[in-house]
């Protein structure tokens, strides 16, 4: 066991590269335990026992990319394709809203026929309908121009995961015209120009090792992003990789204790991808000190057309639908689901 270890972190929020090493290649149940018993007291200090909620619109199955672990990728010609009007998103807030939602996250391939002009026009248009809403967005890759543009638009904050801080690791998961540089180019963009940003990586992905998520700890650590996006990495029948690690839940869980640890304020998701690999599993995410769930809010027509992954889940509590059921799986872990912007309270 290595109490002095999680002591240390949570009582100076870093640790060295070999302390980390240590502390995932030697995990037991017990480090886990006490490691999810600190994480959640860190984020009960700062955010309370209250677990915020982004309705997810998945806008856009379409992509000109081609990253090889993603069920969208544009040559998997099996995919179904869709996009959303305008007018179908404005009926997702819409709905969000009255169920309770305080953000909303569009999220989409990266689909040229979603220009700046009518991105802006659609996050402006969400902003003047629900003054009191945050909008999130997570549309990948674009010039620093076209955030300007999104940012002044109203959007608040931007997801982009950095999905491995490894160059070569990087390679291995993207086509070559996808890079590091680029990526990271992006994300310091994406800070600089003011959005609440998000990073992130999956675990369990292919090729991974101790000394990548070292180094995915590193950056995060180093970056300071408001938010940071974890979940496990699960296969898609379409792509070339089709094995998932045993033991990527518990990972997925354990590594969730260590990001709130290394940024106590950090808004942290138990995401969907979680839940869908293990049950109980976004309930164990909150337990180890996640503080956000993102319900679907897409039209029930697409949500089956929107895989990333096999296997996803979409109607049960992660429905935004299903709000109520979702709200008692969360006291299970004696937090609330409120609703509330949930944005980043800044503790430096
Ligand atoms: N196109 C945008 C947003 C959609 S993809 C983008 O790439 O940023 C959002 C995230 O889904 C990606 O960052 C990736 O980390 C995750 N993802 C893709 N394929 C996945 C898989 N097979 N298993 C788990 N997560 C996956
Ligand atoms: Fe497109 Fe995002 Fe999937 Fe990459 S991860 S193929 S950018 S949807």
């Amino acid at each position: 066991m290595h109490t002095e270890i999680i002591e240390k972190l949570a009582n100076t929020h870093d640790l060295t590269d070999d302390e980390l090493r240590l502390l995932i290649n030697e995990r037991s149940d017990s480090d886990a335990a006490l490691l999810a018993q600190k994480a959640a007291a860190t984020r009960d200090r700062i955010y309370g026992k209250r677990v915020f909620m982004r309705g997810l619109i998945e806008f856009s199955s379409i992509c000109r990319n081609d990253c090889l672990y993603c069920g969208l990728r544009r040559s998997n010609t099996s995919a179904e394709r869709y996009r959303l009007t305008k007018d179908e998103i404005l009926s997702c807030t819409d709905e969000g809203y009255a169920l309770g939602l305080r953000t909303f996250v569009l999220q989409g391939g990266e689909d040229s026929a979603f220009t700046d002009e009518l991105l802006c026009d659609i996050v402006s248009a969400i902003k003047q309908r629900h003054q009191d809403c945050a909008v999130t967005l997570s549309v990948g890759e674009r010039s620093r121009r076209s955030y300007e543009r999104l940012f002044e638009a109203g959007t608040d904050r931007y997801l982009l995961r950095h999905e491995t801080a490894d160059e070569e690791h990087y390679g291995r998961l993207h086509p070559k015209e996808l890079t590091l540089a680029k990526r990271m180019r992006c994300l310091n963009d994406l800070k600089e120009i003011g959005f609440q940003t998000g990073c992130g990586f999956m675990v369990g992905s292919p090729f991974q090792t101790t000394d990548h998520i070292v180094s995915d700890l590193r950056f995060i650590k180093e970056f300071r992003p408001q938010m940071v996006g974890i979940g496990p990495f699960i296969p898609h029948k379409d792509t070339p990789f089709r094995n998932m690690s045993a033991g990527t839940a518990e990972l997925t869980i354990y590594l969730l204790s260590i990001v709130r640890l290394l940024l106590p304020d950090v808004l942290l998701p138990a995401t969907t991808a979680l839940g869908t690999i293990s049950e109980n599993g976004r309930e164990r995410g909150i337990m180890a000190g996640a503080n956000v769930v993102m319900p679907n809010l897409s039209p029930v027509s697409v949500r089956r057309k929107y895989l990333l992954y096999d296997n996803k889940l979409c109607t049960d509590s992660e429905a935004a639908e299903n709000i109520a059921q979702l709200k008692k799986q969360i006291q299970t872990t004696g937090c609330d689901l409120v609703t509330d912007r949930g944005d980043h309270i800044s503790k430096t």
